[in-house]
C-alpha cells in the first residue's frame, strides 16, 4: 500500500514525504529538495544539513555578501548535485514543522541566485 501510494504522489507530496522522514530536533529546521527536468523526471534531490559544510555552499554565500552560509542548503545541495544542470527546469523546495505540516520555505538569496544562474525556469515553496 505504501508503494502504490508513493509512485502516484506528485513531486510537491514526495519532498513533503522524504522532509518527514529526517528525525525532527527542536532549533533544526527540516527542508527538502528536488529538481526536474522538463518532463517532470527527477533530476537531483535533497536535503539541508546541520553537519555537513562545504566550501561550495560558502562560495555560493560569498557570492551574495555571506561569509556565515557553510552548512548545506537544500537548493543548493541538490543543484551541486545534478549532474546535466543544463536539464534542470523546476525546483521544488519544502519545509515542514514539528508536525510534519508545510512550512514557509522561500528559498534565500543566495539558493535563488545559484538557482538563476544554472537556469531554473520555475520555483515552487511551501507556504
Ligand atoms: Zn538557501
Amino acid at each position: 500500500m505504501f508503494v502504490a501510494r508513493r509512485l502516484s504522489m506528485s513531486s510537491l507530496q514526495y519532498a513533503i514525504q522524504k522532509a518527514s522522514e529526517i528525525p525532527y530536533r527542536r532549533g533544526f529546521q527540516r527542508h527538502y529538495c528536488i529538481i526536474l527536468d522538463k518532463r517532470g523526471r527527477k533530476l537531483a534531490e535533497s536535503a539541508n544539513s546541520y553537519s555537513k559544510t562545504s566550501p561550495k555552499m560558502l562560495r555560493a554565500a560569498r557570492k551574495v555578501g555571506n561569509d556565515q552560509a557553510i552548512y548545506w542548503h537544500a537548493e543548493c545541495k541538490a543543484i551541486y548535485s545534478l549532474r546535466n544542470p543544463e536539464k534542470a527546469y523546476k525546483l521544488i523546495v519544502v519545509r515542514i514543522d514539528a508536525k510534519n505540516q508545510p512550512v514557509n520555505s522561500a528559498p534565500c538569496i543566495i539558493c535563488s541566485t545559484l538557482m538563476k544562474s544554472i537556469g531554473i525556469k520555475v520555483v515552487e515553496h511551501t507556504v
